[in-house]
Formats: C-alpha cells, sequence, structure tokens
C-alpha cells in the first residue's frame, strides 16, 4: 500500500472507531479529504483509492484542480475557504458544496450568481471564538442569516460549519456547535449537515455529533508548501 492509501485506511478506522464508541453508525458520516496545496494528482490518487468528497479553502486552486480532474465526474468538491464576493461565480462553477457562508451580503451575490442553475448546497459558518477577526458568523447573527440561505432560491440550506478555538477544548466548542446546528434544524428541518472535525480533533466532532468532517494532513501528510 502507498502510503496516502494506508493514512486513508488508518484515518477511516479512527473515525469508525469514534463513531461506534459513542453508538453511532459509521456510514452516517461524510469523510471529506482536504486537498489545498496539494497537486491534482493527488487528488487523482485518492479518487482511485474511492474518496468522493475532496475540499479546496482558494477559489483559484479549487477551481484549477476541478478543471484539471473533470474527468472524475464522481468527485464532490467542498469548497471550505472564505469566499470573495467577487468569485462567487468561480465558486458557483466549480463546487457542489460551500461550507463557508458567513454573511447576508455573501448570500444574495451566490443566489444571483446560481440563476437557473441547480441549487447549492450551502452551509453557514459559524464563528466559535470570540474574536471577530475569525471566520465565520456571531452564533447571535446565525439565524438570520441561516433564514437568507433558506429563502434564497437557488440554494440549498445544509447546516452548519465551524473550526475549533485553539485556545479551548475542542469537545466543549462542538458541544455549543451541536446547540447551533439545532437552531438551524428549526428553520429548516433538511438542514441536517454539521462540519465539524479536522485532524487533530474529529473524534471530539463525531462525539458531538459531526455528519461532515474536513480531514486533511492525517490523510495526506504535511502540506507540501503554504502561502
Ligand atoms: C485545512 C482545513 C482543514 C483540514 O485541516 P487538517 O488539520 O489538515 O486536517 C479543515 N477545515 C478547513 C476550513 C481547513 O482550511
Amino acid at each position: 500500500m502507498t502510503t496516502l492509501a494506508s493514512r486513508l485506511a488508518a484515518v477511516d478506522g479512527s473515525i469508525a472507531d469514534a463513531a461506534r464508541s459513542v453508538g453511532r453508525d459509521p456510514s452516517e458520516i461524510t469523510r471529506i479529504v482536504v486537498t489545498k496545496f496539494h497537486p491534482a494528482q493527488v487528488v487523482r490518487e485518492l479518487a482511485a483509492l474511492g474518496v468522493r468528497d475532496v475540499a479546496e479553502n482558494r477559489q483559484q486552486e479549487l477551481s484549477a484542480k476541478a478543471e484539471e480532474l473533470a474527468d472524475l465526474d464522481e468527485l464532490r468538491w467542498h469548497f471550505v475557504g472564505q469566499v470573495q464576493s467577487k468569485k462567487v461565480r468561480a465558486v458557483r462553477r466549480a463546487a457542489d458544496a460551500v461550507h463557508s457562508v458567513d454573511r447576508v451580503k455573501l448570500v444574495a451575490a451566490l443566489d444571483r450568481a446560481g440563476e437557473g442553475q441547480d441549487p447549492l448546497d450551502v452551509l453557514v459558518q459559524i464563528n466559535l471564538t470570540s474574536d471577530p477577526q475569525r471566520g465565520g458568523v456571531a452564533p447571535d447573527g446565525l439565524e438570520e442569516l441561516a433564514e437568507e440561505v433558506a429563502a434564497a432560491e437557488t440554494l440549498r440550506l445544509r447546516g452548519v460549519m465551524a473550526v475549533a478555538p485553539l485556545d479551548e477544548p475542542a469537545a466543549a466548542a462542538f458541544e455549543r456547535l451541536a446547540d447551533l446546528a439545532e437552531r438551524v434544524r428549526r428553520i429548516d428541518a433538511e438542514a441536517t449537515w454539521m462540519s465539524a472535525g479536522m485532524s487533530q480533533d474529529f473524534a471530539e466532532a463525531i462525539a458531538c455529533g459531526a455528519t461532515h468532517l474536513r480531514i486533511g494532513s492525517a490523510i495526506t501528510g504535511p502540506r507540501p508548501y503554504q502561502v
């Protein structure tokens, strides 16, 4: 087995163990591989290993890889980075789901960019820290934002996304996230996704009900270059 294959198998084994240890069925959890900074060839190798869900956090990289790998039509591309308003068209063209919708203005722009297209899966990103500079909407703005997404013609509200703060145990933060996810489900019962858990904290996320894990380096190895 290649190291990529063995790391993928090890992580999937840990996901299954973490799920069973809290009485959850591993098959209800989607493992997304975050491939940012890795060449398209790594995504191709992952696809050959059966990976279907991959994620990027920069629009240019997303667009370039999605185009280069357009022959892999079973791949689903998730966008997990800051969406600049002027990049919404490009993001919509390449992404099957956007996890990082964090402001009302962006909802309107994404909706306009999708006129006449199939609905785009959208998650509302929540800031679990007290630092307004970190990505995501503050919890007190969550419902307004989720309602905007739910009302948008070309967007489908799927749930919530968050990154654990650095200065707090992940489990405590993900418990708050689970409560916030519940509030969003009251707006739309089909908004069942909870995107949480990365290489270092996916077990805690699974214990708190995460449905979508975003795992990078534990599967791909260290990122080759970072800008
Ligand atoms: C890079 C990234 C991840 C994956 O991080 P790892 O620690 O490498 O697993 C998950 N979510 C987001 C938003 C990211 O930018």
